[in-house]
């Protein structure tokens, strides 16, 4: 196989990162499995895949859901899947005494639950195939904590010690595990954000930006699409077969603190 191009799944890439995500390693030549909760934003990825000449095609995909995942690795057949990235996730702004319970349930059956159920359901192809990248979206909110974001920033530092067993379990094949860390990037899940924020605050939108977001980050700028898709490129490399079991943050300084 030409190992410049890969398969790539990719979870949540109906929308921000994931399609992001999705648009810039299609760019670079690889296939994309592009799967989401809500099939239409799937589907308006590939499209979107399709028009630059990529290759892509568009999956309905809920990680919480055994049946889910059981069929569409059916459906697959023998195909290859060389690259998994567990990208799917949703946030909920709240203190932790109003915080609802079925909330803290959802996030981490997204993020947690379902980064496990996928990683399971990919594992033995990639054994068979004898290499296997596997990527976890995590967040500062792996490394370091916010208020209002309890059951988040619980989810996501789950995720590091979830990809490090992984790693060790995937010591004897070419796979590894990793958690990429991101600062704030501009998405629809932070743009929600944003207005919570401010309620929950009582400050206003621009300040949400500027002192929450943006203040903290040595740097002062949103993370890209293309900054968090070129560490994927490096992590999917033969050359990064020993990184495994990390988390990489690209923060713009934000953990140093
Ligand atoms: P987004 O809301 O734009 O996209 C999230 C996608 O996940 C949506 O398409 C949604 O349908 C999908 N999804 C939700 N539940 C799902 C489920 N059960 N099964 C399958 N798909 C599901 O959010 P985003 O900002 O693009 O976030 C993507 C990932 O990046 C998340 O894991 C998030 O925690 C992480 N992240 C985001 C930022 C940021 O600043 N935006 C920073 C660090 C990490």
């Amino acid at each position: 196989m030409n190992h410049s191009k890969r398969s790539i799944l990719i979870t949540g890439a109906g929308s921000g990162l994931g399609r992001g995500l999705s648009l810039w390693l299609a760019q670079q030549g690889h296939s994309i499995l592009a799967t989401d909760l809500h099939p239409a934003g799937a589907q308006e990825t590939v499209a979107q895949i399709k028009e630059i000449g990529g290759t892509a095609e568009a999956h309905g995909l809920d990680v919480t859901s055994e049946e889910d995942i059981l069929a569409f690795f059916r459906d697959l057949g023998e195909r290859r899947v060389d690259v998994l990235v567990n990208n799917a996730g949703l946030q909920h702004v709240s203190r932790v005494e109003e915080f609802p319970a079925t909330k803290w349930d959802l996030l981490m059956d997204v993020m947690l639950k379902g980064t496990f159920l996928m990683t399971r359901a990919v594992l033995s192809r990639m054994r068979t195939q004898g290499f296997g990248r596997i990527i976890h979206i995590g967040s500062i909110h792996s490394l370091i904590a916010s208020p209002y974001k309890s059951a988040y920033v619980a989810a996501k530092h789950a995720l590091l010690g979830f990809s490090k067993a992984v790693a060790l379990e995937t010591g004897d094949v070419d796979i590894t595990s990793n958690t990429i860390c991101p600062g704030y990037i501009r998405t629809p899940l932070v743009d929600a954000q944003i207005k919570d924020q401010a309620r929950t605050r009582q400050i206003s939108e621009d300040e949400v930006i500027q002192r929450i977001m943006l203040e903290p980050m040595p740097k002062k700028a949103f993370i890209t699409f293309e900054e968090i898709a070129a560490a994927i490129e490096f992590l999917i490399s033969p050359l990064a077969r020993n990184v495994t079991a990390q988390a990489i943050a690209i923060d713009g300084g934000w953990t140093a603190q």
